[in-house]
Protein backbone atom coordinates (compact mmCIF):
# COMPACT_ATOMS: atom_id res chain seq x y z
CA UNK A 1 0.00 0.00 0.00
CA UNK A 2 1.34 3.35 -0.62
CA UNK A 3 1.72 5.92 1.83
CA UNK A 4 -0.42 7.98 0.44
CA UNK A 5 -3.33 5.95 0.97
CA UNK A 6 -2.13 4.52 4.00
CA UNK A 7 -2.09 8.15 5.84
CA UNK A 8 -5.69 9.23 3.90
CA UNK A 9 -7.04 5.75 5.52
CA UNK A 10 -5.27 6.62 9.28
CA UNK A 11 -6.85 10.13 9.20
CA UNK A 12 -9.74 9.20 7.95
CA UNK A 13 -10.47 6.10 10.70
CA UNK A 14 -9.13 8.94 13.55
CA UNK A 15 -11.84 10.78 12.63
CA UNK A 16 -14.59 8.49 11.87
CA UNK A 17 -13.75 6.34 14.95
CA UNK A 18 -17.27 5.25 15.03
CA UNK A 19 -18.27 4.67 12.19
CA UNK A 20 -17.05 1.00 10.87
CA UNK A 21 -19.55 0.66 7.98
CA UNK A 22 -18.01 4.19 6.35
CA UNK A 23 -14.21 2.33 7.09
CA UNK A 24 -14.87 -0.26 5.68
CA UNK A 25 -16.13 1.23 2.54
CA UNK A 26 -13.20 3.53 2.40
CA UNK A 27 -10.64 0.77 3.47
CA UNK A 28 -12.17 -1.42 0.12
CA UNK A 29 -11.93 1.42 -2.64
CA UNK A 30 -8.58 3.35 -1.12
CA UNK A 31 -6.59 -0.01 -1.06
CA UNK A 32 -7.13 -0.53 -4.81
CA UNK A 33 -6.28 2.81 -6.26
CA UNK A 34 -2.50 2.51 -5.68
CA UNK A 35 -2.02 1.73 -9.56
CA UNK A 36 -3.66 4.41 -10.86
CA UNK A 37 -2.43 6.82 -8.09
CA UNK A 38 1.05 6.00 -8.90
CA UNK A 39 0.29 6.87 -12.38
CA UNK A 40 -1.18 9.97 -11.86
CA UNK A 41 0.83 11.88 -9.00
CA UNK A 42 -1.76 15.06 -9.58
CA UNK A 43 -4.67 13.19 -7.69
CA UNK A 44 -2.51 13.30 -4.60
CA UNK A 45 -0.96 16.65 -5.16
CA UNK A 46 -5.00 17.83 -5.46
CA UNK A 47 -6.07 16.09 -2.20
CA UNK A 48 -8.53 14.17 -3.89
CA UNK A 49 -8.51 11.18 -1.72
CA UNK A 50 -8.96 13.44 1.80
CA UNK A 51 -11.60 15.61 0.39
CA UNK A 52 -13.54 12.05 -1.44
CA UNK A 53 -13.87 10.57 2.11
CA UNK A 54 -15.33 13.92 3.40
CA UNK A 55 -18.95 14.70 2.36
CA UNK A 56 -19.27 18.02 0.74
CA UNK A 57 -22.49 18.68 3.59
CA UNK A 58 -24.62 16.61 5.82
CA UNK A 59 -27.88 17.53 6.65
CA UNK A 60 -29.02 15.70 10.38
CA UNK A 61 -32.68 16.49 11.35
CA UNK A 62 -36.00 15.75 13.64
CA UNK A 63 -38.78 14.14 11.93
CA UNK A 64 -41.51 14.58 14.44
CA UNK A 65 -44.85 12.37 13.35
CA UNK A 66 -48.80 11.71 15.13
CA UNK A 67 -48.60 7.79 15.47
CA UNK A 68 -52.21 6.32 15.01
CA UNK A 69 -52.89 6.48 19.03
CA UNK A 70 -51.98 10.45 18.74
CA UNK A 71 -48.95 9.54 20.42
CA UNK A 72 -46.06 11.77 19.55
CA UNK A 73 -42.96 10.26 18.03
CA UNK A 74 -39.69 11.64 16.93
CA UNK A 75 -37.35 9.99 14.47
CA UNK A 76 -34.16 11.30 13.68
CA UNK A 77 -33.57 11.95 9.39
CA UNK A 78 -30.16 12.53 7.28
CA UNK A 79 -29.12 13.63 3.90
CA UNK A 80 -25.56 13.25 3.17
CA UNK A 81 -24.35 14.77 0.28
CA UNK A 82 -21.18 13.32 -0.78
CA UNK A 83 -19.78 14.76 -3.97
CA UNK A 84 -21.34 16.60 -7.02
CA UNK A 85 -17.99 16.65 -9.10
CA UNK A 86 -19.78 15.03 -12.13
CA UNK A 87 -23.56 16.19 -11.37
CA UNK A 88 -26.35 16.94 -8.88
CA UNK A 89 -26.22 14.33 -6.02
CA UNK A 90 -28.09 10.77 -6.45
CA UNK A 91 -29.15 8.06 -4.27
CA UNK A 92 -31.58 6.72 -2.52
CA UNK A 93 -33.44 6.79 0.81
CA UNK A 94 -33.29 3.87 3.78
CA UNK A 95 -36.18 3.71 6.62
CA UNK A 96 -34.66 0.90 8.78
CA UNK A 97 -33.62 1.03 13.01
CA UNK A 98 -29.89 0.24 11.62
CA UNK A 99 -29.80 3.39 9.99
CA UNK A 100 -27.10 5.87 11.04
CA UNK A 101 -24.87 8.66 10.56
CA UNK A 102 -21.79 6.17 9.47
CA UNK A 103 -24.45 3.19 7.37
CA UNK A 104 -25.41 6.44 5.28
CA UNK A 105 -21.81 7.75 4.52
CA UNK A 106 -20.74 4.10 3.51
CA UNK A 107 -23.81 3.84 1.11
CA UNK A 108 -22.98 7.50 0.06
CA UNK A 109 -19.80 6.90 -0.33
CA UNK A 110 -20.52 3.87 -2.71
CA UNK A 111 -22.56 5.52 -4.67
CA UNK A 112 -20.21 8.16 -5.84
CA UNK A 113 -18.25 5.70 -7.86
CA UNK A 114 -21.16 3.65 -8.59
CA UNK A 115 -23.22 6.66 -10.67
CA UNK A 116 -19.66 7.54 -12.24
CA UNK A 117 -19.29 3.89 -13.31
CA UNK A 118 -23.62 4.38 -15.20
CA UNK A 119 -21.80 6.74 -17.48
CA UNK A 120 -24.65 9.16 -16.42
CA UNK A 121 -23.70 12.69 -15.38
CA UNK A 122 -24.68 11.87 -11.46
CA UNK A 123 -23.02 12.68 -8.42
CA UNK A 124 -23.73 10.79 -5.07
CA UNK A 125 -25.53 11.03 -1.91
CA UNK A 126 -28.18 8.95 0.12
CA UNK A 127 -29.83 9.64 2.95
CA UNK A 128 -32.96 8.33 4.98
CA UNK A 129 -34.35 7.74 8.95
CA UNK A 130 -34.34 5.47 11.81
CA UNK A 131 -38.16 4.89 11.21
CA UNK A 132 -39.07 1.64 11.28
CA UNK A 133 -42.21 1.05 9.01
CA UNK A 134 -42.11 -3.02 9.60
CA UNK A 135 -42.87 -2.01 13.86
CA UNK A 136 -45.68 -0.29 14.50
CA UNK A 137 -44.69 1.99 18.13
CA UNK A 138 -47.63 1.16 19.67
CA UNK A 139 -48.87 -2.93 19.29
CA UNK A 140 -45.54 -4.87 19.26
CA UNK A 141 -45.79 -7.37 16.32
CA UNK A 142 -47.59 -5.12 13.91
CA UNK A 143 -46.41 -2.81 11.00
CA UNK A 144 -46.90 0.62 10.93
CA UNK A 145 -50.31 1.70 9.18
CA UNK A 146 -50.32 3.30 5.52
CA UNK A 147 -51.55 6.52 7.35
CA UNK A 148 -48.29 6.71 9.75
CA UNK A 149 -46.36 5.85 6.86
CA UNK A 150 -47.64 8.80 5.35
CA UNK A 151 -47.39 11.17 8.32
CA UNK A 152 -43.92 10.11 8.67
CA UNK A 153 -43.05 10.71 5.28
CA UNK A 154 -44.88 14.29 5.09
CA UNK A 155 -42.64 15.52 8.07
CA UNK A 156 -39.44 13.45 7.33
CA UNK A 157 -39.93 15.91 3.54
CA UNK A 158 -41.11 18.96 5.03
CA UNK A 159 -37.20 19.16 6.75
CA UNK A 160 -35.66 17.35 3.13
CA UNK A 161 -37.58 19.41 0.58
CA UNK A 162 -34.86 22.28 1.60
CA UNK A 163 -31.92 20.30 0.54
CA UNK A 164 -32.92 18.65 -2.72
CA UNK A 165 -34.13 19.92 -6.41
CA UNK A 166 -33.66 18.62 -9.47
CA UNK A 167 -30.95 20.34 -10.16
CA UNK A 168 -29.37 20.21 -7.03
CA UNK A 169 -30.08 16.40 -5.02
CA UNK A 170 -32.68 13.82 -6.61
CA UNK A 171 -33.61 10.70 -4.07
CA UNK A 172 -34.80 7.58 -4.85
CA UNK A 173 -35.92 4.17 -2.81
CA UNK A 174 -33.65 1.96 -0.74
CA UNK A 175 -34.58 -0.41 2.30
CA UNK A 176 -37.89 -0.35 3.17
CA UNK A 177 -38.75 3.25 0.82
CA UNK A 178 -40.81 1.80 -2.63
CA UNK A 179 -43.28 2.72 -4.45
CA UNK A 180 -45.42 3.82 -1.44
CA UNK A 181 -42.82 6.21 0.23
CA UNK A 182 -42.01 7.87 -2.84
CA UNK A 183 -45.55 9.02 -3.55
CA UNK A 184 -46.23 10.29 -0.60
CA UNK A 185 -42.68 11.75 -0.53
CA UNK A 186 -43.40 13.33 -3.86
CA UNK A 187 -46.75 14.68 -2.88
CA UNK A 188 -45.21 16.44 0.10
CA UNK A 189 -42.36 18.05 -1.65
CA UNK A 190 -45.16 19.54 -4.57
CA UNK A 191 -46.93 20.84 -1.89
CA UNK A 192 -43.94 22.57 0.18
CA UNK A 193 -42.10 23.78 -3.55
CA UNK A 194 -45.04 24.43 -5.34
CA UNK A 195 -43.71 22.91 -8.76
CA UNK A 196 -43.97 19.47 -10.24
CA UNK A 197 -40.48 18.43 -10.82
CA UNK A 198 -38.95 15.12 -11.55
CA UNK A 199 -36.99 15.83 -7.90
CA UNK A 200 -37.01 11.84 -6.57
CA UNK A 201 -36.93 8.75 -8.89
CA UNK A 202 -38.94 5.68 -8.36
CA UNK A 203 -42.10 7.55 -9.03
CA UNK A 204 -45.48 5.80 -10.09
CA UNK A 205 -46.12 5.74 -13.85
CA UNK A 206 -48.81 8.22 -13.64
CA UNK A 207 -46.71 10.59 -12.16
CA UNK A 208 -43.43 10.70 -14.11
CA UNK A 209 -42.24 7.40 -12.63
CA UNK A 210 -40.35 5.16 -15.62
CA UNK A 211 -40.85 1.51 -16.66
CA UNK A 212 -38.52 -1.03 -15.60
CA UNK A 213 -37.42 1.49 -12.97
CA UNK A 214 -38.77 -0.80 -10.32
CA UNK A 215 -37.01 -4.20 -12.15
CA UNK A 216 -33.95 -2.43 -13.03
CA UNK A 217 -31.48 -3.21 -10.10
CA UNK A 218 -32.33 -6.84 -9.64
CA UNK A 219 -32.40 -7.07 -13.56
CA UNK A 220 -29.13 -4.97 -13.90
CA UNK A 221 -27.28 -7.55 -11.53
CA UNK A 222 -28.18 -10.39 -13.48
CA UNK A 223 -27.40 -8.58 -17.15
CA UNK A 224 -23.87 -7.71 -15.68
CA UNK A 225 -23.62 -11.16 -14.52
CA UNK A 226 -24.29 -12.63 -17.76
CA UNK A 227 -21.34 -10.11 -19.39
CA UNK A 228 -19.12 -12.08 -16.98
CA UNK A 229 -20.56 -15.57 -18.36
CA UNK A 230 -20.03 -14.43 -21.74
CA UNK A 231 -16.41 -13.90 -20.99
CA UNK A 232 -15.88 -17.69 -20.47
CA UNK A 233 -18.42 -18.40 -23.44
CA UNK A 234 -21.47 -19.13 -20.61
CA UNK A 235 -24.93 -18.74 -20.26
CA UNK A 236 -27.12 -19.18 -17.14
CA UNK A 237 -29.33 -21.91 -18.86
CA UNK A 238 -29.52 -24.93 -16.23
CA UNK A 239 -27.28 -22.81 -13.24
CA UNK A 240 -28.81 -23.34 -9.77
CA UNK A 241 -28.64 -19.81 -7.96
CA UNK A 242 -28.81 -18.66 -4.33
CA UNK A 243 -30.42 -15.21 -3.23
CA UNK A 244 -30.83 -13.70 -0.52
CA UNK A 245 -33.60 -11.20 0.58
CA UNK A 246 -36.75 -11.11 -0.90
CA UNK A 247 -37.22 -7.63 -1.52
CA UNK A 248 -37.13 -5.37 -4.74
CA UNK A 249 -33.78 -6.46 -5.84
CA UNK A 250 -33.90 -10.16 -4.71
CA UNK A 251 -37.28 -10.91 -6.69
CA UNK A 252 -36.64 -9.25 -9.86
CA UNK A 253 -32.68 -10.70 -9.94
CA UNK A 254 -34.65 -14.31 -9.17
CA UNK A 255 -37.52 -13.14 -12.19
CA UNK A 256 -34.85 -12.55 -14.22
CA UNK A 257 -32.62 -15.47 -13.62
CA UNK A 258 -35.89 -17.63 -14.51
CA UNK A 259 -36.34 -15.80 -17.50
CA UNK A 260 -32.71 -17.12 -18.61
CA UNK A 261 -33.46 -20.90 -17.58
CA UNK A 262 -31.64 -20.81 -14.49
CA UNK A 263 -33.37 -22.59 -11.44
CA UNK A 264 -33.58 -20.21 -8.18
CA UNK A 265 -33.41 -22.23 -5.10
CA UNK A 266 -33.86 -20.00 -2.55
CA UNK A 267 -35.36 -16.40 -1.02
CA UNK A 268 -34.60 -14.84 2.56
CA UNK A 269 -36.49 -12.45 5.16
CA UNK A 270 -35.52 -11.81 8.76
CA UNK A 271 -37.52 -14.43 9.38
CA UNK A 272 -35.30 -17.28 7.55
CA UNK A 273 -34.70 -18.30 4.01
CA UNK A 274 -37.02 -20.95 1.73
CA UNK A 275 -35.59 -23.46 -0.32
CA UNK A 276 -36.72 -25.25 -3.21
CA UNK A 277 -34.27 -27.92 -4.61
CA UNK A 278 -36.03 -28.01 -8.15
CA UNK A 279 -36.37 -24.03 -8.18
CA UNK A 280 -38.73 -21.75 -6.95
CA UNK A 281 -41.37 -21.53 -9.57
CA UNK A 282 -42.90 -18.50 -11.44
CA UNK A 283 -46.21 -18.66 -9.47
CA UNK A 284 -44.31 -18.90 -6.29
CA UNK A 285 -42.39 -15.56 -7.25
CA UNK A 286 -45.28 -13.64 -8.05
CA UNK A 287 -46.94 -14.88 -4.91
CA UNK A 288 -44.00 -13.66 -2.76
CA UNK A 289 -44.30 -10.42 -4.43
CA UNK A 290 -47.87 -9.83 -3.43
CA UNK A 291 -47.13 -11.09 0.23
CA UNK A 292 -43.91 -8.83 0.17
CA UNK A 293 -45.09 -5.33 -1.53
CA UNK A 294 -49.30 -5.65 -0.77
CA UNK A 295 -49.62 -7.85 2.46
CA UNK A 296 -45.99 -6.79 3.81
CA UNK A 297 -46.06 -10.77 5.18
CA UNK A 298 -43.16 -12.66 5.55
CA UNK A 299 -41.53 -15.66 4.42
CA UNK A 300 -42.64 -17.79 7.29
CA UNK A 301 -46.02 -17.42 6.62
CA UNK A 302 -45.57 -18.54 2.55
CA UNK A 303 -43.57 -21.55 3.81
CA UNK A 304 -46.57 -23.06 6.26
CA UNK A 305 -48.83 -22.37 2.71
CA UNK A 306 -46.27 -24.08 0.42
CA UNK A 307 -45.31 -27.89 1.06
CA UNK A 308 -42.65 -27.84 -2.20
CA UNK A 309 -40.69 -25.26 -0.11
CA UNK A 310 -38.55 -26.24 3.01
CA UNK A 311 -38.04 -23.07 5.48
CA UNK A 312 -34.84 -22.40 7.41
CA UNK A 313 -36.36 -20.24 10.38
CA UNK A 314 -33.32 -17.09 10.95
CA UNK A 315 -31.36 -18.09 8.32
CA UNK A 316 -29.62 -16.68 5.67
CA UNK A 317 -29.09 -18.13 2.18
CA UNK A 318 -26.12 -19.38 1.47
CA UNK A 319 -25.69 -22.43 3.56
CA UNK A 320 -28.35 -24.44 2.38
CA UNK A 321 -28.15 -25.95 -0.97
CA UNK A 322 -25.60 -28.80 -2.00
CA UNK A 323 -24.68 -27.85 -5.40
CA UNK A 324 -24.43 -23.89 -6.31
CA UNK A 325 -23.19 -22.26 -9.71
CA UNK A 326 -24.15 -18.50 -8.20
CA UNK A 327 -24.79 -16.52 -5.77
CA UNK A 328 -26.89 -13.26 -5.70
CA UNK A 329 -26.63 -11.40 -2.04
CA UNK A 330 -29.78 -8.90 -2.90
CA UNK A 331 -30.66 -8.13 1.14
CA UNK A 332 -28.03 -5.88 2.93
CA UNK A 333 -24.67 -4.78 3.93
CA UNK A 334 -22.43 -7.74 5.60
CA UNK A 335 -24.64 -10.60 5.14
CA UNK A 336 -22.34 -12.70 3.94
CA UNK A 337 -19.44 -13.92 5.61
CA UNK A 338 -16.12 -15.56 5.31
CA UNK A 339 -17.68 -19.10 6.51
CA UNK A 340 -20.49 -18.57 3.92
CA UNK A 341 -18.10 -17.62 1.24
CA UNK A 342 -16.14 -20.71 1.94
CA UNK A 343 -19.45 -23.14 1.85
CA UNK A 344 -20.28 -21.60 -1.35
CA UNK A 345 -17.08 -22.18 -3.13
CA UNK A 346 -17.18 -25.78 -1.62
CA UNK A 347 -20.19 -26.42 -3.08
CA UNK A 348 -19.00 -25.46 -6.70
CA UNK A 349 -20.07 -21.56 -6.51
CA UNK A 350 -17.99 -19.81 -9.80
CA UNK A 351 -19.96 -16.54 -9.58
CA UNK A 352 -21.18 -14.06 -7.23
CA UNK A 353 -22.84 -10.97 -8.34
CA UNK A 354 -23.61 -8.65 -5.52
CA UNK A 355 -27.15 -6.70 -5.47
CA UNK A 356 -27.07 -5.51 -2.39
CA UNK A 357 -24.41 -2.72 -1.23
CA UNK A 358 -21.21 -4.07 0.23
CA UNK A 359 -23.23 -7.56 1.14
CA UNK A 360 -20.03 -9.66 1.62
CA UNK A 361 -17.55 -9.03 4.18
CA UNK A 362 -13.67 -8.28 3.73
CA UNK A 363 -12.64 -12.11 4.72
CA UNK A 364 -15.43 -13.36 2.04
CA UNK A 365 -14.48 -10.77 -0.71
CA UNK A 366 -10.84 -11.85 0.06
CA UNK A 367 -11.63 -15.24 -0.73
CA UNK A 368 -13.61 -14.95 -4.18
CA UNK A 369 -10.48 -13.10 -5.34
CA UNK A 370 -8.27 -15.58 -4.26
CA UNK A 371 -10.65 -18.65 -6.15
CA UNK A 372 -10.74 -16.11 -9.08
CA UNK A 373 -14.46 -16.90 -9.28
CA UNK A 374 -16.42 -14.22 -11.61
CA UNK A 375 -17.04 -11.76 -8.29
CA UNK A 376 -18.74 -8.55 -9.29
CA UNK A 377 -18.93 -5.70 -6.42
CA UNK A 378 -22.42 -3.85 -5.79
CA UNK A 379 -21.32 -1.17 -6.77
CA UNK A 380 -21.00 -1.97 -10.23
CA UNK A 381 -23.74 -4.36 -10.28
CA UNK A 382 -26.16 -2.92 -8.44
CA UNK A 383 -25.73 0.10 -10.52
CA UNK A 384 -29.10 -0.69 -12.91
CA UNK A 385 -31.22 1.39 -10.05
CA UNK A 386 -29.24 4.31 -10.61
CA UNK A 387 -28.63 4.28 -13.96
CA UNK A 388 -33.12 3.81 -14.66
CA UNK A 389 -33.16 6.77 -12.33
CA UNK A 390 -30.86 8.57 -14.39
CA UNK A 391 -33.50 7.40 -17.32
CA UNK A 392 -36.03 8.66 -15.19
CA UNK A 393 -34.79 12.38 -14.46
CA UNK A 394 -34.25 12.48 -18.34
CA UNK A 395 -37.71 11.14 -19.20
CA UNK A 396 -38.86 13.93 -16.88
CA UNK A 397 -37.00 16.75 -18.38
CA UNK A 398 -38.17 16.25 -21.69
CA UNK A 399 -41.49 15.16 -20.79
CA UNK A 400 -41.52 12.26 -22.32
CA UNK A 401 -42.23 8.55 -21.02
CA UNK A 402 -39.86 6.01 -22.81
CA UNK A 403 -41.57 2.24 -23.92
CA UNK A 404 -40.02 -0.70 -21.53
CA UNK A 405 -38.31 -1.93 -24.44
CA UNK A 406 -36.31 1.15 -24.50
CA UNK A 407 -35.80 1.45 -21.17
CA UNK A 408 -34.75 -2.07 -20.79
CA UNK A 409 -32.52 -2.17 -23.87
CA UNK A 410 -30.70 0.94 -22.55
CA UNK A 411 -30.34 -0.85 -19.09
CA UNK A 412 -28.73 -3.83 -20.83
CA UNK A 413 -26.33 -1.38 -22.94
CA UNK A 414 -25.54 0.24 -19.45
CA UNK A 415 -24.53 -2.76 -17.52
CA UNK A 416 -22.66 -3.72 -20.53
CA UNK A 417 -20.88 -0.88 -20.59
CA UNK A 418 -20.33 -1.16 -16.78
CA UNK A 419 -19.06 -4.50 -16.95
CA UNK A 420 -16.61 -3.59 -20.03
CA UNK A 421 -15.04 -0.49 -18.08
CA UNK A 422 -14.43 -2.27 -15.17
CA UNK A 423 -13.04 -5.22 -17.11
CA UNK A 424 -10.15 -2.63 -19.27
CA UNK A 425 -9.71 -0.71 -16.13
CA UNK A 426 -8.83 -4.12 -14.11
CA UNK A 427 -6.77 -5.29 -17.37
CA UNK A 428 -5.03 -1.80 -17.88
CA UNK A 429 -3.76 -1.86 -14.09
CA UNK A 430 -2.47 -5.29 -14.14
CA UNK A 431 -5.02 -7.51 -12.28
CA UNK A 432 -6.87 -8.92 -15.30
CA UNK A 433 -10.78 -10.67 -14.25
CA UNK A 434 -10.65 -8.52 -10.53
CA UNK A 435 -14.00 -6.24 -10.87
CA UNK A 436 -13.24 -5.13 -7.42
CA UNK A 437 -9.98 -3.43 -8.57
CA UNK A 438 -11.64 -2.36 -12.12
CA UNK A 439 -15.19 -1.05 -10.66
CA UNK A 440 -12.74 1.15 -8.08
CA UNK A 441 -10.54 2.77 -10.38
CA UNK A 442 -12.70 3.43 -13.18
CA UNK A 443 -15.40 4.75 -10.96
CA UNK A 444 -12.66 6.92 -9.18
CA UNK A 445 -10.97 8.27 -12.23
CA UNK A 446 -14.16 9.91 -13.97
CA UNK A 447 -14.30 11.74 -10.49
CA UNK A 448 -11.05 12.47 -9.89
CA UNK A 449 -10.69 13.79 -12.94
CA UNK A 450 -13.90 16.16 -12.43
CA UNK A 451 -12.40 17.23 -9.27
CA UNK A 452 -8.84 18.13 -10.23
CA UNK A 453 -10.52 20.52 -13.44
CA UNK A 454 -12.85 22.51 -10.67
CA UNK A 455 -9.79 23.42 -8.29
CA UNK A 456 -10.02 23.43 -4.94
CA UNK A 457 -13.41 23.05 -3.59
P1 LIG B 1 -36.07 -4.11 0.27
O1 LIG B 1 -37.07 -4.17 -0.83
O2 LIG B 1 -36.42 -3.41 1.54
O3 LIG B 1 -35.62 -5.62 0.59
C1 LIG B 1 -34.63 -5.91 1.53
C2 LIG B 1 -34.64 -7.39 1.78
O4 LIG B 1 -33.57 -7.71 2.69
C3 LIG B 1 -35.93 -7.87 2.44
O5 LIG B 1 -36.22 -9.17 2.00
C4 LIG B 1 -35.55 -7.88 3.93
O6 LIG B 1 -36.32 -8.76 4.72
C5 LIG B 1 -34.10 -8.36 3.84
N1 LIG B 1 -33.38 -7.95 5.05
C6 LIG B 1 -33.12 -6.69 5.47
N2 LIG B 1 -32.46 -6.71 6.64
C7 LIG B 1 -32.32 -8.01 6.97
C8 LIG B 1 -31.73 -8.68 8.05
N3 LIG B 1 -31.16 -8.01 9.07
N4 LIG B 1 -31.72 -10.05 8.04
C9 LIG B 1 -32.30 -10.74 7.02
N5 LIG B 1 -32.89 -10.15 5.96
C10 LIG B 1 -32.90 -8.81 5.94
O7 LIG B 1 -34.70 -3.43 -0.21
P2 LIG B 1 -34.06 -3.45 -1.66
O8 LIG B 1 -34.42 -2.19 -2.34
O9 LIG B 1 -34.32 -4.76 -2.32
O10 LIG B 1 -32.51 -3.33 -1.30
C11 LIG B 1 -31.72 -4.47 -0.97
C12 LIG B 1 -30.25 -4.09 -1.05
O11 LIG B 1 -29.97 -3.60 -2.37
C13 LIG B 1 -29.80 -2.97 -0.11
O12 LIG B 1 -28.45 -3.19 0.22
C14 LIG B 1 -29.89 -1.73 -1.00
O13 LIG B 1 -29.04 -0.69 -0.54
C15 LIG B 1 -29.39 -2.31 -2.30
N6 LIG B 1 -29.78 -1.55 -3.50
C16 LIG B 1 -31.08 -1.32 -3.80
C17 LIG B 1 -31.41 -0.62 -4.96
C18 LIG B 1 -32.82 -0.40 -5.38
O14 LIG B 1 -33.03 0.12 -6.50
N7 LIG B 1 -33.81 -0.77 -4.61
C19 LIG B 1 -30.38 -0.14 -5.79
C20 LIG B 1 -29.06 -0.42 -5.46
C21 LIG B 1 -28.77 -1.13 -4.32
P3 LIG B 1 -37.68 -8.23 5.40
O15 LIG B 1 -38.69 -8.11 4.28
O16 LIG B 1 -38.03 -9.28 6.41
O17 LIG B 1 -37.36 -6.90 6.03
Amino acid sequence: MSKYVERVLKETAARNANEPEFLQAVDEVLTTLDPVLKKNPQYEANAILERMVEPERVVMFRVPWVDDKGIIRVNRGYRIQMNSAIGPYKGGLRFDPTVNLGVLKFLAFEQVFKNSLTTLPMGGGKGGSDFNPKQSPHTPGKRCSDAEVMRFCQSFMTELFRHIGPDTDVPAGDMNVGGREIGYLFGQYKRLANEWTGVLTGKGLSFGGSLIRPEATGYGDIYFSENMLAMRGETFEGKKCVISGSGNVASFAAEKLMQLGATVMTLSDRSGAIFCEDGITEKMLKDIMVLKNVKRGELADFAKKTKAVKFFPGANSWQIADKIDAAFPCARQNELNGKDAAYLLKHGCKLVGEGANMPSTPDAIAAFLKAKIMYSPGKASNAGGVATSGLEMSQNSERLSWTAEEVDSKLKRIMKSIHDNAWEAAAKYGDKGNYVMGANIAGFVKVADAMVAQGVC
